[in-house]
């Protein structure tokens, strides 16, 4: 089959990817011409587990390919995938217009029947924006063309996303169409060989869907971290807490770990988003909102356990930071709680020096030349005369650190450590001061 998959980031680039791995024959689209360019050119714009190889293993094989040329890739294609951004707007609602710019594409270019695959993340009733702005453009050529939109919302985790598409928990497929429905289980059926695990739902649903799993998700981190802080109150262990109540099955452990706050494209925006639908159709929203509200402090935890430690003013200290992306095995730093933290030590005249072992790129390109902070090339040169380490981001390296050396390196014995992964007994008995989330 030759599909055609528009937007070339996170989503679109690995399902893309997974897709021509399957045998498919694949034409990724992007309208950034230097993203392109570096595919073509065999570079990988995004830092993803396994991407590299896969990438290069099926340009080889003439199944994958990258272009800017939209109006060819969806004449070619029969299936089209929409895997744009959908970032808030002011009032949190989710922008629309990257999604409506590529169905009036298709609208403009369709040449014959087409599946409309929409994998973005979306309020629901997008899809029958999707149609009617296709189906507008087609009137303005005085052309008639069939074609089915159909919502598959992606549901991969940055980190581990060739396997979450490879062997993914279930497809969503959001569709009224029974030729679509058969074009969908044609492409999908590879991916979920072992087990039947496509769920067809009407379309509105699989929209609905999307925002309702990933609110559980940011309401489990959130709730636990609420917890988190009571247990700091109250003189109770959450990591205790953690293992006594995911033990239950009806809980689970999963995303029940306290920390600094959840960030990423998705959580942040889909919460915000789904608060917006919910106002919009004069329905309550109020564990969304609690939900957010939670988040927005716990980003500021850390900072008030320095200032406790510190005093407010912080001129003249130096802080080293491990971990810079919103979760390890990724670059990705888009509402990454670092971001928060470092501005707000800044802020109260601090000086950072970061180390992050894959989005240090990333940082620099988002605090651009701001003076008040250094990279270094590897953890430990961060913490060379700083007055505490931040631990931000739990990459495996920053598990079992050399503590020895930390010690050796830091001015002052002091660890702040925002995903509880060192021992409170230890350290201490190794002289720090350590600061972690939800135990006295
Ligand atoms: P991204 O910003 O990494 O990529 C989007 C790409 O689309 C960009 O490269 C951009 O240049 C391109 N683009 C925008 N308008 C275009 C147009 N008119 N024509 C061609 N290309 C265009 O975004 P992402 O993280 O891949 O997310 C895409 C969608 O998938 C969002 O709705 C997001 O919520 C959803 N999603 C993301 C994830 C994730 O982990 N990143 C997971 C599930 C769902």
């Amino acid at each position: 089959m030759k599909i055609a998959v528009i937007g070339t980031g996170y989503v679109g680039l690995v399902s893309g990817t997974c897709i021509a791995e399957m045998g498919h024959t694949v034409i990724c689209v992007d309208k950034d011409k230097s993203k392109i360019d570096m595919l073509n050119e065999g570079e990988i714009p995004i830092f993803e587990k396994g991407l590299k190889p896969l990438v290069e293993s099926n340009v080889e094989g003439n199944r994958l390919f990258f272009t800017t040329d939209i109006k060819s890739a969806i004449q070619e294609a029969i299936v089209i995938f929409i895997a744009v951004g959908t970032p808030p707007e002011e009032d949190g609602s989710a922008d629309l217009q990257h999604v409506i710019a590529v169905a009036t594409d298709i609208g403009k270019y369709i040449n014959d029947y087409k599946v409309v695959v929409n994998k973005s993340t979306v309020p629901i009733g997008t899809a029958e924006k999707v149609r009617s702005t296709i189906q507008e453009q087609i009137y303005k050529r005085s052309e008639n063309f069939e074609f089915d939109v159909v919502s598959n919302p992606e549901f991969l985790r940055e980190g581990v996303a060739i396997e979450d598409f490879m062997k993914p928990d279930r497809v969503v497929i959001g569709t009224d169409s029974e030729k679509a429905k058969k074009i969908m289980k044609e492409l999908y059926q590879a991916f979920t060989f072992q087990k039947d695990r496509i769920i067809y739902m009407k379309i509105e649903s699989a929209e609905m869907t999307k925002y309702a799993a990933n609110s559980i998700l940011a309401t489990k981190i959130s709730f636990m971290n609420e917890i988190a802080l009571l247990c700091e109150k109250v003189g109770a262990d959450v990591e205790e807490v953690r293992v006594g109540s995911g033990s239950d099955t009806r809980i689970g452990y999963k995303f029940l770990y306290p920390g600094v706050g959840y960030g990423g494209s998705c959580f942040p925006k889909d919460v915000k988003a789904l608060i917006r639908i919910a106002r919009k159709n004069k329905a309550t929203s109020d564990i969304l909102e609690a939900t957010e509200k939670v988040n927005e402090k716990q980003k500021m935890v850390l900072v008030n356990k320095v200032c406790e430690h510190f005093g407010e003013n912080l001129e003249g200290k130096t802080f080293a930071i491990w971990g810079l992306s919103f979760k390890p095995m990724t670059d990705d730093m888009r509402e990454a709680p670092s971001r928060i933290i470092i501005k707000e030590l800044i802020k109260c005249g601090a000086k950072i020096r970061a180390y992050d072992p894959e989005a240090m790129k990333e940082a620099k390109r988002i605090f651009g030349d701001n003076p008040s902070i250094s990279y270094t090339e590897d953890q430990y040169s961060a913490l060379k005369n700083a007055n505490a380490l931040l631990l931000i981001t739990e990459w495996h390296q920053f598990r079992n650190p050399d503590f020895d050396k930390v010690k050796e390196f830091l001015k002052e014995k002091v660890i702040f450590d925002g995903r509880n992964q060192y021992n409170p007994e230890k350290s201490r008995e190794n002289g720090f001061a350590y600061y972690s989330i939800g135990k006295k």
